[in-house]
């Protein structure tokens, strides 16, 4: 009887609206093209937890059902833990309450695989016991991919922080890394989060199988030097850009799509930092000057500024605010015929797909940046947390679709540097350049995801190797 239900999917995503994203858009193609079915089972914190539901009541509850685990509480943890630390142990805390769904979904579907992200591989010894082979889906880059798989003997065969290592690292096939562009949970070997990574990292090998959010054209090098490592490592197929579709639907009154209507072509910056980013006050008033000084027409999302932080919103998505109380004085009357400033939260996918938009100023996340790619929008690349300066390094140095901002010995941008950019982009020759690698990018894009293109072949093993799984 078991054999005639369609093959099943557990995808359990970590904390972080940026992480379930993707893997809901794995699961539509993975619906769509190959007929799977799936159950997202969710660990939380019992807080902020409205923009996941919302994107997981839009979906198909006959083909993608969702439940959430009962919350786990982080009251014992110090103020200062990394949000790295809490993204693992939400998963780690709730192992005994994933272990009794799976147990359900193997009695009640024909359950052929676990899919988790980046932090999830504490999941591997629960899938391993019931039979179900745990695949990893990486929502970042092959790049960082590549450090992550080579951590555990950078780990063992360096002692200092690695941001002292005095030459930069040459990761197969990628480009040269500075150990001060790690990742920022392995900066600090004495943190906990630190503990976590090595352990995270040293069980990648046991997946069955790692689906990257990349393709082949974007990282060739990376993507070669995987294959040719064979043995020890488990498959890594290239399925990406995995991304939200651009659609107008539902979004016909935003605010800023109308703006962007009334703009030239290209004429406009987007400026966001992500789910999550947050400056000092007095970056943000930098930013602020810096933006004003250009003279270019901008689109600024903007969260109130934290002293503390770069991600105080990982955990607290906000909601609007009145922004007028943490910017210079007069700011909004002032450039108010060339900006628009949007609290917290735009439709990024519609606004980097629209045709007045001619850059974007970003973290450098990476669900940002492949929006970016997509779209064809050129980059300047301000990382602030997580791998988004590894992120940067791939699109400055590698790509070349990247302006980096530079920060002063107080690790501030200042605003005639961030005027300079932002001119320099929408209206100066490197502009250009970077623009026209950047729609080089978009093509190979378009190509990977095409009938017959690289991504979805690669997607398209890993669901034969699903679907014979069982049969
Ligand atoms: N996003 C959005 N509007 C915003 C900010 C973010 O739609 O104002 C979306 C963005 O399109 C992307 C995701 O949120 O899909 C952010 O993911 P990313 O990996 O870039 O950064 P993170 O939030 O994980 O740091």
């Amino acid at each position: 009887q078991n054999l005639i239900k369609p093959p099943h999917v557990a995808i359990v995503p970590t904390p972080g609206i940026g992480h379930l994203t993707p893997l809901v858009e794995l699961a539509k193609l993975l619906l769509f093209h190959h007929n799977f079915t799936f159950t997202f089972i969710i660990p939380n914190d019992g807080l902020h937890l409205a923009p996941q539901k919302k994107l997981l009541e839009a979906l198909d509850p006959q083909a993608i059902s969702y439940i959430f685990l009962p919350p786990v509480s982080f009251d014992d943890l110090p103020d200062d833990v990394m949000v790295e630390t809490k993204i693992a142990l939400t998963l780690t805390r709730s192992l005994s309450a994933l272990r009794i769904s799976l147990i359900e979904l193997t009695e009640s579907t024909r359950l052929v695989a676990l899919v988790v992200d980046l932090f999830g591989a504490d999941t591997f010894d629960v899938a391993n016991e019931l039979h179900v082979p745990p695949y990893i889906f990486f929502p970042s880059s092959a790049l960082v991919l590549s450090l992550v798989l080579h951590f555990p003997h950078l780990h063992e065969t360096t002692t200092c922080e690695y941001r002292d290592l005095p030459e930069p690292i040459q990761l197969p096939g990628c480009v040269p890394l500075h150990g001060r562009d790690f990742m920022d949970p392995v900066q600090d070997r004495s943190n906990e989060a630190y503990k976590v990574m090595v352990r995270m990292c040293k069980k990648y090998r046991s997946a069955a199988g790692i689906m990257v959010n990349s393709f082949v054209d974007l990282e060739p090098g990376a993507f070669k030097a995987f294959k040719e490592q064979g043995q020890g490592l488990p498959p890594v197929y290239p399925v990406g850009p995995v991304i939200k579709i651009s659609s107008a639907d539902g979004f016909e009154g935003n605010e800023c799509l109308r703006w962007l209507d009334k703009q030239p072509n290209e004429s406009v910056l987007f400026v966001s930092f992500g789910s999550g980013g947050t400056f000092s006050q007095e970056q943000m008033t930098e930013l602020a000057l810096g933006l004003e000084l250009s003279g270019q027409r901008f689109i600024w999302v903007v969260k109130s500024p934290n002293e503390t932080a770069k991600n105080a919103n990982y955990f607290n998505v906000q909601g609007s605010e009145d922004p007028s109380g943490f910017l210079p004085h007069g700011f909004l009357e002032r450039t108010k015929e060339v900006g628009l400033v949007v609290p917290s939260w735009a439709p990024q996918v519609q606004v980097l797909s629209h045709q007045s938009t001619g850059g974007f100023l970003t973290h450098c996340g990476w669900n940002s940046t492949l929006e970016s790619i997509v779209h064809g929008v050129p980059l300047i690349a301000w990382p602030l947390y997580a791998e988004q300066r590894m992120n940067r390094a791939l699109l400055v140095d590698g790509l070349k679709v990247a302006l980096g901002v530079k920060l002063n010995d107080k690790g501030i941008v200042e605003s005639q540097d961030i005027a300079k950019y932002v001119r320099g982009l929408i209206e100066g020759d490197e502009g250009k350049l970077l623009r026209n690698k950047m729609k080089g990018c978009k093509e190979a894009a378009k190509l990977a995801l095409s009938q017959e293109g690289s991504s979805t072949k690669s997607l398209a093993e890993v669901a034969q190797i699903w679907k014979g799984l069982k049969i």
